[in-house]
This record gives structure tokens, sequence and C-alpha cells, in this order.
């Protein structure tokens, strides 16, 4: 729908405006099997949100807002991402690496009736070495009779295991509280650690973009685990373009032309969707050289549901002619309308054309995605907006727009305070004339709408 910048929010019990500010996230590791999914729906309240549909693949998304105590945090289900082909140890480290790059506090999951594996060890050696806090959850201890195997597991040099059935609930209170001891109120800031910025190249197979990997990373491509203080996931591929480095997420798919299972749209777009969680800015390719499909939507859908700064790459630019020039116009007008917003830039990955026109287009996206608007300059701006054209009546009454804030960037997220609801068109034109006034282009901005009563 057209509605998707604008979220008229609900409200969280203590009054807080659901998706004003960012939320901490809690990332849930550890092997398969032991019990991952089952304490995140126990976190979220309910017994059954796990698909399974399709062989291999169990989970629809891996992250969920969730609130426990009246704080509201996001919980990232590792589970479903997809065991790599190093094997099943290398790939529990690389979530570990992950979660430690990307949560503010992590859970590793334990099988206390088993005990510690190898694979928990591997898990662990890695997690020792975290700034982030982790919580050791020995899990499946259904009775209290089997208390004493979650002590065996001290041995992981992870403090003290806190034992938990996640499938009958038995410790699940005593485990949150434990956890929102240690989780930050508000998420870091992720440039925080001084790190490349994080860039996901997405887009339907075959659109070229293990073509442009190769491009851009030229004979200089390397993956490199430690750079700057920053640890990188062994999947993602730090790229220098002009003197300056790039992080290229989640790029082993790419790299290794994975073909088994990643045909499947479902696998890819579990694929695309940690990859957007993790990155800042996303490049969509579009093949311009076809007419573009549902499937390019649904990816852009993705992009757009992420809160990522945007950029459009028409790929395969050799191929268009005046025509088909002429016809993509066509379908750009018709298909995203919804993001006049995102930058584009017409490339070719095979020939190289253009392709340097990237690195503009993601800083200025970026940049977009980063600003911070004064209070006071923001509500200047938007008195004099509301005095020209005041929101149209309802039910015989003016609302009014009392005041305005930004609650967050990353991406800019405005709330704006009423004595009444502000119709959709009405809101459009807001956002219109904010990224008129202040330039957001290339990225989104949520504008949420309190109203008072
Ligand atoms: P994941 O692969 O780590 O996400 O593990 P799942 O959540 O899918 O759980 C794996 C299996 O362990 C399932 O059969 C669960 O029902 C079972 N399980 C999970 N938690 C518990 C628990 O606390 N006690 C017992 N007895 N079984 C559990
Ligand atoms: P991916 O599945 O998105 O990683 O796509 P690939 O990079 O594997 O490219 C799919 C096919 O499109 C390959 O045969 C590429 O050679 C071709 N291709 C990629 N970029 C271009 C381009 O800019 N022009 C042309 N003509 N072909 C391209």
């Amino acid at each position: 729908s057209d509605e998707t910048d604008w979220e008229m929010t609900d409200f969280a019990g203590d009054g807080t405006p659901i998706g004003a500010a960012p939320m901490p996230v809690l990332a849930i590791v550890g092997r398969p099997n032991v019990g991952k999914s089952t304490l995140v729906n126990r976190i979220l309240g309910r017994r059954e949100a796990v698909v399974e549909d399709i062989p291999g693949v169990t989970r629809d998304r891996v992250s969920y807002n969730a609130s426990w105590s009246g704080r509201a945090f996001t919980v990232v289900d590792t589970g479903g991402w997809e065991p790599d082909a190093k094997g099943l140890q290398q790939a529990v480290a690389a979530q570990a690496e992950l979660a430690m790059r990307t949560a503010d506090a992590i859970v590793l999951v334990v099988d206390a009736t088993v005990g510690a594996t190898a694979t928990d060890e591997a898990v662990a050696r890695v997690l020792r070495r975290s700034k982030t806090p982790v919580i050791l959850a020995a899990n499946k201890i259904d009775s209290e009779r089997a208390e004493a195997e979650a002590a065996a597991l001290w041995s992981l040099g992870l403090g003290e295991p806190y034992p938990v059935s996640a499938a009958h609930g038995r410790g699940a209170g005593d485990l949150l509280d434990v956890i929102l001891d240690v989780l930050p109120e508000t998420p870091r800031e992720s440039t925080s650690f001084g790190g490349p910025r994080r860039v996901a190249l997405v887009g339907k197979p075959n659109v070229g973009k293990s073509s442009l990997l190769n491009k851009l990373a030229g004979s200089t491509r390397s993956v490199v685990h430690n750079v700057a203080g920053t640890t990188v996931d062994p999947v993602d591929e730090l790229v220098e373009i002009d003197g300056k480095t790039w992080l290229f997420v989640d790029t082993a798919g790419l790299r290794r032309k994975v073909r088994t299972a990643s045909g499947h749209e479902y696998y890819a777009s579990l694929r695309t969707r940690a990859a957007l969680d993790t990155a800042e800015v996303a490049i969509l390719l579009i093949d311009a050289s076809e007419p573009i499909t549902e499937q390019d939507l649904r990816v852009l859908s993705m992009v757009v549901d992420s809160g990522r700064a945007l950029v459009i790459a028409f790929n395969k630019w050799d191929l268009v002619d005046e025509d088909r020039r002429y016809q993509l116009d066509k379908e750009i007008d018709r298909e995203l309308a919804r993001v006049p917003w995102a930058r584009r830039v017409n490339i070719s990955a095979s020939t190289g054309r253009s392709v340097q026109k990237l690195v503009p287009a993601i800083e200025g996206a970026l940049e977009s995605w980063d600003k911070r608007i004064p209070t006071g300059r923001l509500n200047t701006w938007l008195k004099e907006v509301i005095a020209a054209t005041p929101p149209p009546l309802r039910g015989g009454r003016q609302p009014r727009v009392m005041f305005a804030t930004q609650a967050a960037t990353r991406p800019p997220t405005f709330v704006l305070f009423t004595t009444g609801f502000l119709e959709a068109g009405y809101r459009r034109f807001l956002e219109r004339r904010l990224r008129e006034e202040f330039n957001f282009d290339g990225s989104p901005v949520r504008i949420n709408v309190r109203v008072r009563d």
C-alpha cells in the first residue's frame, strides 16, 4: 500500500510511541534443536509461531518485537539463518560473531540434558571475547530434579548457567529478568565502533549481484576478520573503493554461488532479510533489460520494511535500447511510485559502466539516513507549513498539530503531536514538504502521529 512510510502508531502502555525509537536487540544463538525457537516463542508469549511447511526451512522471520516488564525490545532468532556449507560448527560460530556485532545482548542456548557439545564449546569460545553481554540459558530443565545438569555448564566459561524449560515455561521469568538486567535501554549506535559502513546487495536471482560485487571488489577482494576493532563475519566482505572501505554483508551466497536450496524464493527471502538486518544501506539491483517483475517488487518491499537507506541500480544497461528505455520509464512511474525518494543509478556490472556512481549514491543515502533535524528548526518549519495549508476538517473539527520532534535517526523518525486524526493525504503532503525542506534523498522517513485525547 502507499501507507508504508506512514505509520499511524499505537502506543505502548507507558505512553511511548511504538516505532518512535529504535529498540535494543536481543539475539538468541545456539546449535540446532537446543530450543532457540521454543524460547523465542516463550519470550513472545505464544506457543506456535514457527512455520514448518518447507523442509530445512523452519522460520518465516528472524526478528520479532517483544516486551517484558514494560520494556520493548527486538528478539532475533538466529535459528532461521542458513547452516553454512563450511559445516555446523562454523555456521554457529558465525551466528555468534554476527550477534556480537549487531545485538545489544546475547542468549546462548544449550541443551542441558545433552550437556556441552563440541559445537557449544566452539561457540562459547567465540562468545567469551564478546563485549556484548552474554547470558547462558541451560534449556530443557523441565523439573527441579534436572537442575544439577545445568550446573555442569559452568564449564563453558560464560558464568552462571540459568536453568530454563522453554517448552514448559519453568524459569523463563527469571531468565527474562536477568536478560533485562544486562540489556541496555537503547540500542548502540551502529557507527559507534567506527567500522566501515554496511551495504547489502539485494535483488532477485540473476540480476547481476555477484557480477557487481566482483566489479566493485576488482582484484583486491578479501575476506578480513578483524579490522579496526570490528568483528567481521566470515560471510561479509570488506571492499575498498577509491580509498574508502565498505563492508558488503552476507556475500557468502554471492561468492560461492550456493545453488542448493537457494533457488527457492522463500529461502532467498530469508537470506535477503538477514542481510538487510545487518546492513545500513541496500543496493537493490533491477534488470533494466527486462520488465520489472513482482519478484523485484517483493524485494523492494523487504527493503522498505527494513527501514534501510536505498539505492536502486538498474543493471544490464548495456542491453537497454531506446525502446526499452521508454518502457522502463513507464514501469518506474507505475511500479516504483512508492519510493520516489530512492536514489537511482544506471549501471552495467559486466562492462563496468557507471559503477563508480554507486559510491556517491550510497554515501548520500546514508547521510540522509543519519540526519537529525533540531527540534526548534523542525517546529519553525512546521508552523509555517501548517499556517499556509492547515489539515482538512474532520467531523467539523480542525485537528491541530501542536508539536513535532525527531525521535530517532536511521531512519529519520518523527513524532507529531496532534489534537485529532490526520488524513493519509495530509500526512503524505507533510512528508513531501519535509523532504523538500530538509532533503532526505535515499532514506525512508517515518512519521508517527500521536493523538492527544
Ligand atoms: P532450535 O532448533 O534451537 O530452534 O530448537 P527448537 O525450538 O525447534 O526445539 C527443538 C526441540 O526441542 C523441539 O522438539 C522442542 O519441542 C524441544 N524443546 C525445546 N525446549 C524444550 C524444553 O524446555 N524441554 C524439552 N523437554 N524439550 C524442549
Ligand atoms: P546474481 O544471481 O544476481 O548474482 O547474478 P549474476 O551476477 O550471477 O549474473 C547473472 C547473469 O547476468 C550472468 O550471466 C551475468 O554475466 C549477467 N550479467 C550481470 N550483469 C550484467 C550486465 O551488466 N550486462 C549484461 N549484459 N549481463 C550481465
